[in-house]
């Protein structure tokens, strides 16, 4: 039925138009095989009499049907719009993220999740509503160190997981680089606050299923906390460590501690 309803939803007046039409032929042509099997076929009323007999009905039952198909497709996007995005930093949410990330990670595509550090501190130090305000300028900095093509969400609390497509070793350490080092947060209350992240990056010389993906990152994001946290860690499917001499080139890791 959803598709249905994308498919014969209207984009624009002319397809209205258009819709409407054959709408209303296919009623005429209803009306006319309706007019075969009552009084069979000799002599009867040609196609056209009985598509402007119908026309009469049709016309203002295809209108509204299609109004109310027009309705509906709106109502659909966005009520999935709705259910997809995060309310707090309007990146979109775990939901989107696994619908539209492919399934499949190739070796030129990496998959990536930012964790953002001791971030419990700061709503204990400043409260809920200044952790919001900073959880929604940790996204905004995620979103601008990434580069167009890339995917961004926000799958949990403070965590958020991103897919970099053309992602080649000088472009993951820039970014990596640039999300793990964080940002310098004004609570408001006199002193600046650096809040940084701890990135784990999956990545493969072959191509990954986005589960094993995400599995991978996650891993590395806890070898990225374990070294101290503000840096990023690469896992390959392995499960061993990039390191400058490892897979899938020389990709160094970083701390700024
Ligand atoms: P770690 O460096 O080990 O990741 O430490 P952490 O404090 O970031 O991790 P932990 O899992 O202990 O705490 C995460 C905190 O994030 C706890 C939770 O209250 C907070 N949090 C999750 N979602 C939100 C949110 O939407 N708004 C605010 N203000 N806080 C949130
Ligand atoms: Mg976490
Ligand atoms: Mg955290």
């Amino acid at each position: 039925m959803e598709r249905f309803v994308r498919l014969t939803a209207p984009t624009g007046k002319f397809d209205f138009l258009v819709k409407l039409l054959v709408f209303v032929l296919i009623s005429g042509l209803m009306n006319h095989v309706r007019h075969i099997f009552v009084y069979g076929l000799p002599g009867q009323k040609t196609y056209w009499e009985n598509l402007s007999d119908a026309t009469f009905t049709a016309l203002p039952m295809c209108t509204f049907a299609l109004l109310l198909i027009g309705h509906l497709n709106a109502l659909q996007k966005r009520l999935y719009l709705q259910a997809t995005r995060d309310a707090l930093t309007d990146l979109p949410n775990r939901r989107w993220f696994m619908d539209n990330t492919p399934e499949r990670i190739s070796p030129t595509q990496a998959m990536m999740i930012i964790d953002v550090d001791r971030f419990k501190d700061i709503n204990d130090t400043f409260g809920h509503d200044i952790g919001d305000r900073c959880l929604r300028q940790m996204a905004l900095h995620l979103r601008t160190s990434l580069e167009p093509g890339d995917i961004l969400a926000r799958i949990g609390g403070e965590e958020f997981a991103a897919v970099l497509g053309q992602a080649d070793d000088a472009k993951l350490q820039r970014i990596a680089t640039r999300m793990s080092e964080g940002l310098a947060f004004d609570p408001g209350q006199g002193s600046i606050q650096r809040v940084t992240a701890s990135v784990g990056i999956a990545r493969s010389d072959r191509t990954m299923v986005r589960h094993d993906a995400l599995r991978l990152a996650d891993k590395a994001v806890y070898q990225a906390k374990s070294a101290g946290r503000a840096c990023f860690r690469v896992c390959v499917p392995d499960h061993r460590l990039a390191t400058p001499h490892g897979f899938p080139v020389a990709l160094p890791s970083t701390s700024l501690s």
